[in-house]
């Protein structure tokens, strides 16, 4: 049987790269060693390092006035490494609140400096993320903060707000890789590896060189982007295993005609999956406002809640894993990152059309 994950995160990988690094786990490339018991400080990890930042900085067209950083600590440690790092003698931070990541950014940057929350979708239960001219910005502000895709409540724009001179800082943990985006409107980039790029343990961070190296006072050296921006991210032992995964997935990527290819598929399946829920006559719902609609993380309810274990028993059945809903929410949601075949979104929504035919 042919399992589809539809996890969350840590999330499905592309078949392809686990059987190269399966290939290579013992005997990488000749060398004797497996990636994991290089030298980080060797020639040959950091070949691999210098080629995994070169093919992602190729892939996103990244400007040669940002720093990619290889760190650790997940998306959950950038939340107080912005602050910390980009407040710059200010003392007032703008952040959208969209949902849960949203408030988790927010309650951690509010430890140094004042937030100022631009807008919120609370009031429609995160289900759509406030028009623009809505938004309340502080033209003093540190920054401006946003989650382009909500993770949870499967809530994603792509537009971009007007800050002028504001950096802008983006979490993209659950859709870097998913669609072009344009580095350069952007002060700082992050996302956990554990969704679309590799495996957990890896956060990636594209920050723009000029906004480096003014922490606030007591900034532990870990946690100073100029620590790991002067040391090629090798300032201690960079998360090794997981940089090499990454990489295999960026020259994957590359093989296959580079994130506008990923796009179009991710566009492909994500309109199938909200085609058949919009299509069930009511048995499913998708609760996100329709231009808000994510194409990695699909929330959906059935019509009856009694239902859900059964839907969950029957799917797991067929090899459709990990559909169970975020426990904040309920439901189901199926995320369909970009390693996720178009052919696992067809044998979900062919399990799903049966399903509510059995049970309307
Ligand atoms: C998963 C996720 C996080 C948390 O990531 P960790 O690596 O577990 O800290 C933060 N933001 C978003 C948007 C996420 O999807």
């Amino acid at each position: 049987m042919t399992i589809y994950n539809f996890s969350a995160g840590p999330a499905v990988l592309p078949k392809e790269v686990l059987q190269q690094a399966q290939a290579e786990l013992i005997d990488w490339q000749g060398s004797g060693m497996s990636v994991m018991e290089m030298s980080h400080r060797g020639k040959e990890f950091m070949g691999i390092a210098a080629q995994a930042e070169a093919d992602l900085r190729e892939l996103m067209g990244i400007p040669a006035n940002y720093k990619v950083l290889f760190l650790q600590g997940g998306a959950s440690m950038q939340f107080a490494m912005i602050p910390m790092n980009l407040l710059r003698g200010k003392t007032t931070a703008d952040y959208l609140n969209t949902g849960e990541w949203s408030k988790k950014a927010i309650s951690e940057a509010k430890k140094y400096g004042a937030v100022n929350v631009v807008a919120s979708s609370a009031d429609g239960n995160f289900s759509y993320v406030p028009d623009f001219s809505t938004w309340q910005c502080d033209k003093d502000a540190a920054y401006l903060h946003i989650t382009p895709n909500e993770t949870i409540g499967g809530v994603e724009f792509d537009w971009l707000p007007e800050t002028g001179s504001v950096p802008l800082v983006a979490d993209m943990s659950s859709t870097i890789l998913s669609r072009p985006v344009d580095v350069s409107k952007y002060g700082l980039i992050y996302a956990g590896a554990q969704k679309n790029i590799g495996p957990a343990g890896l956060t990636i961070v594209i920050v723009r060189e000029d906004l480096i190296g003014q922490v606030v006072a007591g900034t532990p050296t870990m946690l100073d982007y100029k620590t790991h921006a002067d040391n090629d991210s090798m300032y201690n032992t960079p998360p090794t295993y997981g940089i090499y995964i990454a990489g295999l997935v960026f020259q994957m990527l590359k093989r296959n005609g580079g994130i506008k290819a990923m796009e179009k598929t991710n566009i492909a399946k994500a309109g199938l999956l909200y085609k058949a829920i919009d299509n069930s006559g009511g048995f499913y719902h998708c609760p996100v406002a329709k231009s808000n609609r994510s194409r990695m993380n699909v929330p959906f309810t059935l019509k009856d809640a009694q239902l859900d274990g059964a839907f969950i028993k029957q799917a797991d059945a067929r090899g459709l894993l990990q559909l169970k809903g975020h426990r904040s929410v309920g439901g189901m949601r199926a995320s369909i990152y970009n390693a996720m075949p178009l052919a696992g979104v067809e044998a979900l929504v062919a399990f799903m059309d049966e399903f509510a035919r059995a049970n309307a």
